[in-house]
């Protein structure tokens, strides 16, 4: 195959997306990785301590590479089947090797420092870029560049025994799931369940060896499995099957033959040996050193702000629960674990409820869209037009648009793939930047380009897709996303839009949108009804407005009883008073009244967020972002919402600095910028109505 058939080796602006097919993949990243290692070991000699010398051209020779992979693994999101994913495994690895090659290479490192070294003594590097060399020093250094002998041996070994560990407890958690069923067979017990619900435990009893069972009358089984799990603690009356499938769950994964009680305990030593090889006194300092929060002690700070806010509204909220369950003929003398789930989701029908699809009429898709791009065009003064046909697509439901400045300046463009399509689309929404604003070697402008995925309804026959409302905030939130990374100024690839952000931040720009949902005159304007066109009825705003605050302390309680006790395993376990991990979620959970557990709780065996996946020392970051988003919204309460100059002056203020300044400047100063002071707890929780 030459370079003229093979879309990936011949893409201009736009990405050949109809004409890419699996057996593309594998010949053209061959190709490229080849180049660009030629290319790295080429440079890696003649490395000169200056931008053109060395981190231009470092970027310029991964770039085919980098880009062509985000491709391979949108392809692989968006049109999964057999063929992608045998081309996406077998590259993986190659792209592995290629990445930690140039980032562990010793000698870009000595040419990293002698770069920072020489702009130290005469400045020569605008802050954008010192930044992105910062970056680069510091990724270098966390993956044990630095070290030697057997330090970096040791290392090395940690690496390998923290991934197999992490699978291991991922694998455990899995097979402990899927060990467990609650049988029921008598149609009594289900009838109170949603019939899809009863459906799919009627199917799960299929496929676990009862081929006869049916929705109507059974036998259902029930698993650990959260889809199964929560709607039913959820909904079942039978307060004996709730307790028994609740004790299952907070034991799972911690007895033989899947326990996980070893893997956590020797996960956080080793990640305390590995801080400490790097030259930092806890493995929680080592996770912050990439994240926007300066120090353990200002991420203990919010979260104490947090529960101390949370306590007594909890309580109240508690007794408020026992005391309704009880005039529904709660007989027992306090509620247990396993009543909370049920009693909770009563009190919201009861107070709360709305018909589901009597809202979704009045949120057909086009209507939200234009809503959307409306508050973008009046909060950033932008416009965002339909260029359907202009760029090929992945899928004939793809739309395709492009954003200019006021004055008509291009500024970007995206795609939006929204409806669900479970055969071929990975679930969950989100977006993937690919080109991001660059400017080239020969003085021209690469602009941004993002791709922006749901998974939402799907349109009838003879209608538009109407939404669910959590489908429109999960659209606002991938369009903040998308916003943050098209509306940048940076012209350094490696500090544009989404790049070079702190982890902990990232979420800023995004939740930051999902405020304007809720907001009653925003809502007003787009969702209307999509035979009769009648804007959304003011009492079904208020139902939305008010459900969303639904037991917000209890809420709020969780996320930190998670956030606090990851922050004590990995800043301050192990103590004396500290047998054991467990010891300290114990610990945590008695300073946050009314979480209750059952005495056998282990629930960490199952927290795979700290010891599967990428959060550990960093759980607290949702909430961090959220305080920064709930805050930067309330500039524009502040600023009142219904005045439109007001509200305009600060959308601008806010293009200028979040949306503008993406990775190049700290995003501690890049807030300041925008609110004049660091941000406060107040607004987080004066939404969530715990004030
Ligand atoms: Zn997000």
């Amino acid at each position: 195959m030459n370079s003229t058939e093979n879309p990936f080796l011949n893409s201009g602006y736009y990405p050949a997306f109809d004409c890419m097919q699996p057996e593309h993949v594998v010949p053209a990243l061959r190709s490229m990785l080849a180049e660009a290692t030629t290319a790295v070991d080429k440079l890696e000699k003649s490395a000169a301590p200056t931008w053109a010398g060395l981190m231009d051209p470092l970027y310029r020779a991964c770039q085919p590479v980098t880009e062509t992979w985000t491709l391979v693994s949108h392809m692989l999101g968006v049109m999964n089947n057999e063929g992608w994913r045998k081309a996406h495994d077998e590259m993986q690895p190659e792209i592995v090797a290629f990445s930690l090659r140039v980032g562990q290479s010793a000698a870009f490192h000595r040419a990293y420092l002698a770069l920072r070294e020489a702009d130290h003594r005469t400045p020569l590097l605008t802050p954008a870029r010192r930044r992105i060399l910062d970056s680069a020093i510091l990724g270098a250094t966390l993956s044990g560049v630095a070290l030697e002998g057997p330090a970096k041996e040791r290392f090395n070994a940690i690496q390998q025994e923290l991934a197999t560990r992490g699978t291991a407890f991922g694998n455990n958690l899995l097979d402990a799931v899927k060990s467990y069923s609650l049988w029921i067979r008598d149609p009594a017990d289900m009838c109170d369940l949603p019939a899809p619900f009863r459906a799919a435990a009627a199917l799960a009893a299929c496929e676990a060896g009862e081929p006869a069972a049916t929705a109507e009358a059974g036998p259902w089984r029930i698993t650990l499995d959260a889809a199964s799990y929560v709607p039913f603690l959820k909904h079942s009356p039978n307060r004996h099957l709730r307790e028994q499938l609740y004790r299952a769950g907070a034991t799972k994964a911690s007895s033989a033959p899947h326990d996980n009680t070893a893997h956590i305990e020797t996960i956080l030593t080793l990640r305390r040996e590995m801080a400490n090889l790097l030259g930092f006194p806890t493995f929680a300092e080592l996770s912050l050193a990439t994240k926007m929060a300066s120090s353990v002690e200002v991420v203990d700070q919010l979260l104490a702000d947090l529960a101390k806010a949370a306590r007594d509204p909890g309580a109240r909220e508690h007794a408020d629960l026992f005391a309704f369950a009880r005039t529904r003929g709660f007989a027992e003398n306090a509620l247990a674990p396993w009543d909370i789930s049920f009693w909770s989701e009563r009190l919201r029908e009861a107070r709360h409820d709305y018909n589901e699809e009597e809202l979704r009429a009045y949120l057909p898709l086009p209507r939200v869209l234009d809503g959307m791009f409306a508050l973008a065009e009046r909060l950033f003064d932008i416009r965002i037009k339909p260029a359907d046909g202009r760029a090929p697509v992945w899928h004939p439901d793809v739309r395709f648009f492009e954003v200019n400045d006021a004055d008509g300046t291009p500024l970007a463009c995206f795609f939006l793939d929204p409806y669900s399509r479970p055969a071929t689309k990975q679930g969950g929404a989100w977006m993937n930047s690919f080109h991001t604003r660059d400017r080239l070697p020969d003085g021209s402008l690469c602009l941004p380009m993002a791709l922006l995925v749901c998974n939402q309804t799907l349109p009838a026959a003879d209608q538009p897709s109407l939404m669910r409302f959590d489908e429109v905030t999960t659209l606002f939130h991938e369009f903040g996303h998308a916003l943050q990374h098209m509306l940048t100024t940076v012209e350094d690839p490696d500090a544009s839009g989404i790049h070079n952000i702190e982890y902990d931040a990232v979420e800023i720009a995004s939740q930051f949108m999902e405020n304007w949902c809720y907001d009653t005159a925003t809502l007003r304007q787009f969702a209307q009804h999509y035979q009769t066109h009648a804007p959304i009825p003011e009492e079904l705003v208020a139902k939305i407005r008010a459900a969303k605050n639904h037991r917000a302390a209890y809420a709020l309680l969780r996320q930190l009883l998670f956030a606090i006790t990851d922050m004590d395993l990995h800043a301050r376990y192990p103590r004396p008073e500290w047998p054991d991990a467990d010891a300290v979620k114990r610990d945590a959970a008695r300073r946050l009244p009314p979480m209750a557990f059952v005495p056998e709780d282990r629930f960490l065996c199952g927290f795979s967020h700290l010891f599967a996946g990428g959060y550990a020392a960093g759980y607290y970051g949702y909430k961090w972002s959220e305080v920064h988003s709930a805050d930067a919204f309330a500039a524009f309460e502040e600023a009142g919402l219904d005045n439109a100059a007001a509200v305009r002056a600060t959308g601008r203020r806010y293009r200028a600095t979040i949306l503008a300044l993406g990775g190049s400047v700290h995003p501690r100063e890049v807030y300041q910028a925008f609110r004049g002071r660091p941000p406060t707890v107040t607004a987080l929780l004066r939404h969530a109505g715990l004030t």
